[in-house]
């Protein structure tokens, strides 16, 4: 597959590209912004095709490859999306953040191309998820969900998109509205059905998330840490290898449809 990095790079844009590229794939555009433009994109990714400056221009990625990537901040996600309607390209947007306003406009583009949006690529994860919901539906209310998790001091946005996405499973498991319950920034008195987030930064924390199940007398506690972003480049590769079978749009698909979850 040739394939174009939106944040080529980010510390993710730049291990995706040289996986891919180890992997057999063409890295044949970078894009990213700042003094990263114009730079030669094999300063960044190691494998990627020679001769090729980094361009601030997303729709260069579009043009040329047969899959884009991006990893990038939130406000990327919805033009990266009208270009991949308008070129017919798939794409993954692995960014995280995004609001509730973007994701839906995601769901709409989603069906005239294949798009993938995740949180989080990491098996681990994705298990964890289903754990997550299923221990929801078995425990009644008297059980406060509550999620804390910890990222490195860069990150941007919080509670991390993983936590929110463990958060929802847990809501579809207990049949209630998740933004109805959610709770980021507490203050008083727990409410029975919320759930709470609580997100700590700091150090090099490539991502650590607990869900606990706080019953009286008992607490259930389900952890996952994440101790390399190959974990996370590892489950692009998955992605690649799924559209590469030919895939086509009608859903805003996520890492569920991809393992086949
Ligand atoms: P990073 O800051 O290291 O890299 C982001 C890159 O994007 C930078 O090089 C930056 O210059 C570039 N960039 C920013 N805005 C841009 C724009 N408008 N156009 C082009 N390039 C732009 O961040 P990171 O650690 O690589 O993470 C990137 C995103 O991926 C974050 O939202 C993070 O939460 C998410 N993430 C997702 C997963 C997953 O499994 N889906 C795993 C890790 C991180």
């Amino acid at each position: 597959m040739k394939i174009g990095i939106i944040g080529c790079a980010g510390r993710m844009g730049k291990m995706i590209g040289e996986t891919a590229a180890l992997n057999g794939h063409k890295v044949i555009v970078g894009i990213d912004r700042g003094d990263n433009i114009g730079k030669p994109l094999t300063d960044f990714i190691k494998g990627a095709e020679k001769g090729i400056a980094v361009s601030s221009n997303n729709e260069d990625a579009f043009m040329v490859s047969d899959m884009v990537i991006d990893f990038t901040v939130a406000d990327n996600a919805v033009p990266n999306a009208e270009l991949a309607t308008k070129y017919q390209k798939p794409l993954l947007i692995g960014t995280t953040g995004l609001t509730t306003e973007q994701v839906s406009v995601l769901q709409k583009l989603a069906s005239e191309t294949v798009i993938i949006k995740s949180a989080n690529t990491s098996l681990g994860i994705n298990i964890m998820k289903d754990a997550v919901k299923k221990l929801a539906a078995i425990l009644d209310s008297s059980y406060d969900i509550e999620i804390v998790e910890m990222h490195h001091r860069n990150k941007k946005d919080a509670p991390s998109g993983t936590a929110l996405l463990l958060g929802k499973a847990a809501a579809e498991g207990r049949n209630i509205d998740f933004d109805a319950n959610a709770v980021t920034d507490r203050t008083g008195k727990r409410k029975t059905g919320q759930i709470g987030f609580a997100s700590l930064r700091g150090g090099d924390v490539i991502g650590d998330h607990t869900v606990i199940f706080a019953g009286d007398g008992e607490r259930i506690e389900i952890s996952h840490k994440a101790t390399s972003r190959q974990l996370f480049v590892n489950g692009v590769m998955k992605i690649i290898s799924w559209v590469e079978k030919g895939q086509k749009p009608g859903k805003l698909y996520d890492m569920d449809d991809v393992l086949g979850l």
